[in-house]
């Protein structure tokens, strides 16, 4: 009966994320996913194309847009998260730049906060202008009143980041879903640095969740990869989303009433997005993301244990002037963390150094267990000097409105033991 877990939803994360959408009777009674690597299925006979192309029948046709090993991992992200639907796209950038193109059109605009990953802001500052896709920034993003006076009618999103990058700052999500639907507009989160494990966005109104699965969900820095999420349940028949809607109507014969209420969103986004853009993950790559997932609470329970830890050692090392994470009582975000973070808020910390630049810069060089990366997310321990990679490049105003000075590091904390994290920072603060 062991497979019969694929579809039972009362059972628990952990156990979700072992065999959650995947039923080894489809597939020769496999208990290990396969990997369905091909590039395209044969059709069969011609009734079965037709069906196929008018998506009137589930299957397989050409792996731009699906294929079993994929669907799986869709499967298994949407019972983590407690969505409607998903897709596995090739990298997180990915994953937000066709989320941004499904929801906006020429003339449209997003609005979203400033301490977002350097990728998804240059996206919105930069590329999707060219293409009359422009965003509004929120002056202070603990203020709901900064979102509210940028809405109108052109409004397609708002896009926040769980935990923010790199100062761990956290958002009321609540707060901020429940201002967007009184307007008719989704709530889109970037869940990279919290993982479903720790917060599950759609229990706080959120209505999209994108993920770079290259960080804690594949958990081992092998692979890149990117999934968005559905919730369900949004209307996007409101008058706001015309595209929506002429999709529908061009679909609609394919569409069941339940499908339409819960997957409308990743549907236009695979039939459109990945059939046109094509940026669909490798069945590959997808499997690597599975046998990362069958092991996320377990990692993310020991990286949470570990941050604490460090952010503990660290707040009273005489060497550091300041140490953001949301564990720590004189933190900023300290209440929200209790309200929205029980389990952890996230392993990333970022500090800063009394010895300035030169302390940081000599701090990167001397660590032995912690690498000197810009990833994050990995099982590892990495470290890095933000000013002068993840935030290079910046007016000094902006990056310090993000929280990046020059004697800031960046800390991604892994699962090893915690005493030899402790003990290379201590040799490398000395
Ligand atoms: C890494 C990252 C991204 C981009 O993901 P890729 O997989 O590198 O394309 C987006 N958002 C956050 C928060 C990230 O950490």
């Amino acid at each position: 009966m062991s497979y019969e877990a694929y579809k039972d939803n009362s059972l628990g994360f952990t156990t979700k994320q072992l065999h959650a959408g995947y039923n080894p009777a489809e597939h020769y009674r496999a208990k290990a996913v396969p990997i369905y690597q091909t590039a395209a299925f044969e059709l069969g006979d011609y009734e079965r194309c037709v069906r196929l192309f008018s998506y009137n029948e589930e299957g397989h046709s050409y792996v731009r847009f699906s294929n079993p090993t994929n669907t799986v991992l869709e499967k298994r992200i949407t019972a983590l998260e407690g969505g409607a639907g998903a897709l596995a796209m090739a990298s997180g950038m990915a994953a937000i730049s066709n989320t941004f193109l499904n929801l906006a059109q020429a003339g449209d605009e997003i609005i979203a906060v400033k301490t977002l990953y350097g990728g998804s802001t240059t996206l919105l500052t930069s590329l999707l202008p060219r293409y009359n896709i422009t965003s509004r920034f929120v002056e202070n993003e603990n203020d709901i009143a900064s979102y509210a006076k940028l809405i109108n009618s052109r409004t397609k999103a708002i896009y926040i980041e769980s935990l923010g990058n790199p100062r761990m700052n956290i958002i009321d999500i609540e707060a901020v879903a429940n201002l967007a639907h009184a307007h008719g507009i989704p709530l889109v989160i970037d869940n990279t640095f919290a993982t479903p494990y720790l917060l599950r966005p759609f229990e706080w109104g959120a209505d999209i969740v994108c993920y770079s699965a290259t960080k804690y969900l594949a958990g081992h820095g092998t692979l890149i990869a990117g999934l968005v999420v559905e919730k369900g349940g949004f209307d996007w028949f409101s008058g706001r989303f015309p595209q929506m809607e002429e999709f529908y109507n061009e679909y609609k014969k394919s569409i069941t009433p339940d499908e339409l209420r819960t997957t409308l969103f990743s549907r236009r986004l695979r039939m459109v997005y990945l059939t046109d853009m094509g940026a669909h993950l490798s069945p590959l790559n997808a499997w690597f993301l599975l046998q990362g997932i069958e092991t996320l609470s377990l990692r993310m329970e020991r990286h949470v244990h570990n941050a604490r830890a460090v952010a503990a050692f660290l707040a009273q090392h005489n060497e550091v002037k300041e140490v953001s994470h949301p564990s720590l009582p004189q933190n900023p975000w300290h209440t929200l963390a209790g309200k929205y973070f029980p389990l952890g808020a996230g392993a990333i910390l970022s500090i800063r150094l009394r010895g300035g630049k030169a302390k940081a810069l000599s701090v990167v060089q001397k660590v032995r267990i912690f690498d000197y990366m810009v990833n994050v997310g990995d099982a590892k321990s990495l470290i890095v000097h933000p000013e002068s990679s993840t935030h290079f490049g910046i007016t000094n105003a902006e990056r310090e409105k993000a929280g990046v000075y020059d004697d800031t590091l960046r800390l991604s904390v892994g699962i090893e033991d915690e005493r030899d994290l402790i003990n290379d920072l201590e040799q490398a603060l000395a």
